[in-house]
């Protein structure tokens, strides 16, 4: 579905990505794990044409994207959650998920979708985004990126900051959401839930991949346990 080659990545002359590569599947839940200032996000920006790359392809379903502009990718059915939820604090509900439909051609079909995934957005949708708790802005921000009925939806650390019980419900709505058909790529600090809850994972250190494998064999590997999961 996705393909990333030799992806190269620099903000001004401070290089940032150095040949990375990866893919995903169709139908997958894939996790980049990283520590702070590995280029997580900026690998989902450069997927998403926010930042360009300087050497290496992108290619989805075999389509090169990495010098599309960004409404036509999300068009081609990738979207993004952003890490920090970017919600339009003094819109309501439904303004900021009329804003995630923008290229929808069946926005009432695709609305009674997420509102059955989130009924309480349906019950809430006059509410505005900046009055919701933490967890609240979270599914508003996931049910945005899916109003553009994504076949790929990427994840930017959907569980910073959220209380426990929120983390779960959190990985739940990817599960969810996977076995309705749509691939997921997590991008994640929260390792241990990301890793159990996904088929394969990266890890990326200072901008290169540095391991990748099925998600319970990374589980298992020394250095992660060491380096990310405090054993
Ligand atoms: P975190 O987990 O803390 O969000 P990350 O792995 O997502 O980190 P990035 O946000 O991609 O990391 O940042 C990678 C590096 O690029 C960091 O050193 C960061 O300071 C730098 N960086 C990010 N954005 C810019 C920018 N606009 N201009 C210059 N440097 C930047």
């Amino acid at each position: 579905m996705l393909k990333v080659e030799n992806i190269n990545v620099s903000y001004g002359s401070v290089k940032i990505l150095w040949d990375v590569n990866f893919h995903i599947d169709e139908g997958e839940i894939i996790t980049i794990i990283g520590p702070n200032g590995a280029g997580k996000t900026t690998i989902v920006k450069t997927l998403l044409g926010l930042i360009r790359s300087t050497a290496g392809t992108i290619k989805f379903y075999g389509d090169p994207i990495h010098q599309a502009p960004t409404h036509q990718i999300v068009k081609s059915g990738i979207a993004l959650v952003p890490e920090g939820r970017e919600l339009f604090p003094r819109m309501t509900i439904m303004e900021n998920l009329q804003m995630g439909a923008y290229t929808s051609d069946e926005r009432e079909d695709t609305l009674k979708w997420v509102f059955n995934l989130f009924p309480l957005l349906e019950e809430r949708q006059k509410q505005s985004a900046g009055t919701l708790s933490g967890g609240e802005q979270q599914m508003l921000a996931i049910a945005r990126g899916l109003m553009s009925r994504p076949k790929l939806l990427i994840l930017d650390e959907p569980s910073l900051g959220l209380a426990p019980i929120m983390v779960n419900t959190v990985f739940e709505i990817v599960k969810t959401l996977n076995s309705q058909g749509v691939t997921v790529l997590l991008v994640e600090q929260n390792i241990h839930h990301a890793l159990e809850a996904s088929n394969r994972g990266y890890v990326l250190e200072t901008g290169r991949i540095t391991l990748e494998g099925a998600s319970n064999e990374l589980l298992d590997n020394n250095h992660v346990k060491e380096a990310y999961l405090g054993m």
